[in-house]
């Protein structure tokens, strides 16, 4: 009798106690946001070098956080990319290599996508407690079971495909002009589309403010097609080529916007605990006459696996919890977010998941002096590369392998290939063990962008930035 009734007060006290507990736990987890740019150059950002574009309030992410120096994505272009990032898996490791433009008649549009068995991002923080929001840009399958709230979010304001017109959408639009599509209100019409989805993550932040929430704010800017306000387009006159100009202009209106974020973020008294991740989804397009951005001192290209298409702006701000103006010098990939988000948010991933991506977070504070990433892999359609220590080695299929040492040459210019053939031989065989490691291609781009690809590795890059002006 005594027994149940010891018993009884701890059961009574452990359930008073539980919930106080839980709560808790559930201020000390921190809140998610990435920013996401799109095909903006490596050496277009204040912080990054830049002498003609100024980006103050991305500027002082990177000041206030850490900046990584080595910094990649695992695609360089758009959709792989965020494959990769959305799951912490090499998305080629799920047959996801190519950008789901589906041009070839014998591949099926339901398989364009990131197979349904895979968890993204979402899917785990949801589970862990967190509303998710995506705001923008998806370029991760059309069809109905891709569809995002299918995916793990709870909210979207968004569109299919991979890029948007700025200024308006159509009711029956296709391509660049399809309809916003939301589940939490009727979305107003475009003003520019820059400053909509600015609108739209400020308003997610006021309304889940007393929540948990994760925030994928996925801009489409600077990806073309190259249009910016007249007001914007004022602040640099100076620039005499137009298509040049109104790119400086479209990434002035996306630093704005983000710096509208992180104040509504300061409002709400949110800002030190949130993990705030600024990257970009590829590198910036190089291509024709008169390229509209600089991916300066890298060489390439969005489209191929030199450091211009690959290595991105990349920064993590949380000042609860790294320290600010830290420089982070060892390889990290986009891969690593999602497994860095669960581990912060409390959660595990199982073993047999495969991630790709590590939880780079001890590294970042010091607990761990090792490497995240011994090495690092890429394969993107007719390409592929492998990263150990400085070296790069690069396959294509028209000529021998390419070999660089990045500590001296990070523009990849000297071909040192010759004079290191057995860790050529030894690189080649360990990107090839992994090549044939993974799936069949799910489906793939037409011939005309493959070609492309070969002619990007031929072309001369701008490697410094323009005097001011
Ligand atoms: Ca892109």
């Amino acid at each position: 009798m005594k027994m149940n009734r010891v018993l009884l007060i701890a059961i009574l006290y452990l359930l008073m106690v539980i919930p106080e507990m839980q709560a808790q736990n559930n201020e000390q987890k921190p809140n998610f946001v990435i920013i996401l740019a799109d095909d903006l150059g490596y050496g277009d950002l204040g912080y990054t070098g830049s002498t003609q574009i100024r980006t103050p309030n991305i500027d002082a992410l990177a000041a206030e956080g850490v900046v990584f120096d080595q910094g990649y994505v695992s695609a360089p272009v758009c959709g792989p990319s965020r494959a990769g990032l959305m799951t912490g898996r090499n998305q080629v490791t799920f047959g996801f290599d190519n950008n789901p433009i589906v041009d070839l008649p014998q591949f099926d549009n339901n398989f364009v996508g990131i197979p349904v068995e895979i968890n993204t991002i979402a899917n785990r923080l949801g589970e862990l407690g967190y509303v998710n929001g995506l705001i923008g840009k998806w370029h991760l399958g059309d069809a109905a079971h891709f569809h995002p709230l299918k995916r793990g979010f709870h909210e979207v304001w968004t569109y299919p495909h991979g890029g948007h017109h700025y200024f308006k959408s159509e009711p029956e639009g296709k391509g660049y002009l399809s309809p916003i599509e939301c589940n939490y209100k009727t979305p107003e019409p475009i003003t520019y589309i820059t400053d909509d989805k600015g609108d739209e993550c400020v308003d997610f932040i006021r309304r889940h403010k007393d929540e948990q929430f994760f925030l994928y704010a996925s801009f489409n800017a600077p990806h073309t097609p190259l249009q910016a306000t007249e007001e914007d387009l004022k602040l640099y006159s100076h620039i005499e080529d137009k298509n040049r100009r109104t790119y400086c202009a479209m990434v002035h209106r996306l630093d704005v916007n983000v710096g509208r974020i992180v104040s509504e973020l300061k409002e709400h008294d949110l800002y030190d605990n949130t993990v705030i991740v600024f990257l970009s989804d590829n590198g910036g397009p190089v291509s024709g006459k008169n390229p509209w951005t600089i991916n300066a001192p890298l060489r390439g290209s969005k489209g191929i696996l030199l450091e211009g298409g690959i290595r991105v702006p990349f920064t993590m701000t949380w000042p609860k919890g790294i320290e600010a103006g830290a420089a982070y010098d060892k390889l990290v990939s986009a891969l690593d977010i999602t497994p860095t988000f669960v581990a912060l948010a409390g959660g595990d991933i199982p073993a047999k998941e495969k991630m790709d991506g590590v939880n780079i977070f001890p590294f970042i504070n010091g607990d761990n002096a090792g490497e995240p990433h011994p090495d690092m892999k890429w394969r993107f359609t007719i390409s592929a590369s492998i990263r150990e220590a400085d070296w790069k080695l690069v396959r294509l299929p028209d000529r021998l392998p390419m070999l660089y040492n990045l500590k001296n040459d990070i523009a990849e210019q000297n071909d040192v290939a010759d004079q290191h053939r057995e860790r050529v031989v030894r690189m080649l065989k360990t990107l090839g063990d992994w090549d044939v490691s993974c799936p069949q291609v799910l489906y793939l781009e037409g011939n005309p962008w493959r070609r492309n690809q070969i002619d990007l590795y031929d072309k001369e890059y701008q490697l410094v930035q323009p005097e001011v002006n």
